[in-house]
């Protein structure tokens, strides 16, 4: 959800918390703030504050010619949970006599009787969120066991209940930065003399590529004077492990495109080709994925795969469900975590859960491997961001090596997610003997195709901003697709309503006389998939029933149709594939429809209102 980010050393601060948070607004934005502690001994007294509502920009514009000094400082971008997004609900968020600033990224649950409580005891509050609450009870420690800063935010993590990731500063320490976390993510940089802290390493990855992922339940003190120590909440001592950042700085710019999300669908050939490498050798007609090799019994003998994500991540898993069914013959339930983890599934040992997540932060996956993993069943993590919460949980997975996906609505990694997927129902088919290897060789060459035949739809570019032109205006808007296509009308649909605002339905195409073909009119663009695949015919017959109803159609449908093609608007082709791997291309037409329409609406493409990339909260 929000970003984090905070610096400890001698650069100038200012531009280097703005340019971090600039990194991070991708993950929330509705109104952002900094807050830098002024050296000691110097004119400046009390923390320099800056907080607005709005994008980074705006705050930018706050802070106009003002030149906060300092060594230590944090900035926040935020999603709001509690309390509107407004100048003072802004983060950061002071203690109640000015000593300390602090950040969250979560939900205190608690935050209403420890409010009450600290009410009673003479606290005021100015803002209506949660975190407030929170600095306020590390102030009430520090006062009243005289303990220190560390010690303090340990005390009180103690005492609260939900998510966080914190980071706090002190103007009675101004070389010392203490940072929590508990389900939301956390990353230290390590460079020489100087620290960072950040919720994702795009704003670390330009000054080191040192980091310490922070754990669960774990807080740390970085000091300039004494380095960084790491503590859990239940006060034992941790040694820190540094890992190497494996991102390159082109990854996170834009890279002469107009938005983030246009370059991420354009990378898809390049996404996908990593996604395989090393894990297709077409030579030997072989798949090598670690996840699945160093377990290969417990593949062979599973009985049921239950796939968990959210959102996009959840269409990843509807495919999987036909993956699954049809090259590894296993039962296969796709649930949306939030659901999953609140009812009282039955699990059995041996089953094996599938985490979906882009992010690998998702809260509500988190939450649902947890609770399966403590009813037996075996954690397999599908994420794209190296070492996040997910993957580091997971018993064991495979990571989509999509690479950073800044855009907030999900392009190259759920194509990414939808190969790997494809990848493990292969490989687990092989184990249990369950495809031919005719069938085998076939699909590993279809799928060392697909980067080929993205590049060919991605040249039909134009074709499709003339469509957008032609749509752009529809309140409504239709997405139909069987078997493979079923999950690609959902995304298409999701892709449409994120980022144009435009309401939009997918279905299963033979759904549809079962109710929304009421909403058929010639004022109703409906958007089929109608490759040529086992359900072509079928899907052709539903095609008429829209038409019968002057409905409007727009087609994808495989090159070089004409049947489908007499029955639309407007078609766009994508090359003939495997059924299995159809979804990999149909998705792409779809999305790049979707942003001509969001540019055409001039909506802020890759940070639609109201969403986040990385949903940290339930
Ligand atoms: N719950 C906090 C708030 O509403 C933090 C939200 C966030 O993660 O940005 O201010």
């Amino acid at each position: 959800m929000c970003g984090i980010v905070g610096y400890l050393g001698e650069r100038p601060i200012l531009p280097l918390l703005i340019k971090g948070l600039h990194r991070l607004e991708y993950r929330g934005y509705d109104s952002a703030g900094v807050a830098i502690v002024p050296q000691a001994g110097g004119d400046i007294k009390g923390l320099q504050l800056f907080k607005k509502k709005g994008k980074v920009a705006d705050l930018v514009a706050e802070i106009g010619s003002a030149e906060p000094q300092g060594r230590a400082g944090i900035g926040h971008t935020r999603w709001a949970t509690h309390g509107a997004p407004n100048d003072v609900n802004a983060h950061p968020h002071l203690s109640g006599n000015g000593r300390l600033a602090l950040i969250h990224n979560g939900i205190i649950e608690n935050f209403h009787p420890l409010k009450e409580s600290l009410a009673q005891r003479g606290h005021t509050f100015e803002s209506e969120t949660d975190t407030e609450v929170l600095v306020h009870l590390i102030e009430e420690i520090l006062a009243i066991e005289g303990c220190d800063l560390f010690t303090a935010v340990r005390n009180a993590l103690a005492e609260v209940v939900g998510a966080y990731a914190i980071a706090v500063i002190d103007t009675q320490d101004p070389d010392v930065i203490v940072v929590g976390r508990k389900s939301s993510p956390l990353v230290l940089g390590i460079g020489d003399g100087e620290y960072f802290v950040a919720s994702d390493a795009t704003p670390i990855v330009e000054y080191t590529k040192n980091v310490v992922y922070l754990e669960d339940e774990e807080i740390a003190r970085i000091s300039l004077q004494d380095g960084l120590k790491i503590r859990t909440i239940g006060n034992h001592t941790v040694t820190p492990v540094v890992e190497a950042l494996e991102m390159e700085m082109e990854a996170i710019e834009k890279g002469g495109y107009e938005h983030f999300m246009l370059k991420e669908i354009h990378e898809q050939p390049r996404s996908i080709a990593d996604c395989l490498r090393g894990r297709v050798r077409l030579d030997h007609g072989v798949v090598r994925m670690a996840g699945i090799d160093d377990h290969c019994e417990m593949w062979t003998a599973a009985s049921r795969v239950i796939v968990v994500g959210c959102g996009t991540s959840w269409h990843a898993g509807l495919v999987a469900e036909y993956l699954f069914e049809d090259f590894a013959r296993i039962p296969v339930e796709v649930e949306y975590a939030s659901e999953f983890r609140y009812r009282n599934p039955v699990i059995n040992k041996g089953d094996i859960v599938i985490a979906i997540s882009q992010s690998g932060e998702t809260a509500d996956t988190l939450a649902a491997i947890r609770m399966a993993r403590e009813r037996g069943a075996h954690i397999f993590g599908v994420c794209n961001v190296v070492g996040s919460s997910i993957a580091r949980e997971a018993d064991s997975g495979a990571y989509t090596h999509a690479g950073p996906e800044i855009g907030v609505a999900s392009t190259k990694a759920f194509t990414a997610q939808v190969a790997v997927l494809a990848l493990v129902a292969l490989r687990v088919g092989e184990l249990r003997g369950k495809i031919d290897g005719a069938t085998f060789g076939r699909m590993l060459v279809e799928l060392q195709s697909v980067p080929e035949k993205l590049e060919s739809i991605l040249a039909q570019e134009q074709t499709i901003v003339e469509i957008a032109k032609a749509y752009a205006h529809a309140p409504n808007a239709l997405f139909l697709g069987r078997g493979y296509n079923f999950p690609v009308a959902l995304e298409g649909a999701l892709k449409l309503k994120e980022i144009s605002y435009i309401h939009a339905e997918g279905y299963p195409a033979a759904e549809m006389k079962h109710g929304p073909i009421a909403l058929i009119d010639e004022d109703m663009p409906i958007f089929f998939v109608a490759t040529q695949d086992a359900h072509y015919e079928k899907v052709v017959s539903n095609m008429q029933e829209v038409k019968a109803r002057g409905g409007r159609i727009i087609a994808v449908v495989t090159r070089g149709d004409t049947h489908a093609a007499a029955l639309s608007e407007h078609i766009i082709e994508v090359p003939k594939t495997a059924d299995a791997l159809v979804p990999l291309l149909s998705t792409v037409p779809f999305q790049l429809l979707s942003y001509h329409i969001a540019v055409l609406l001039k909506r802020d493409v890759d940070q639609p209102r109201n969403l986040a990339k990385s949903v940290t909260v339930e």
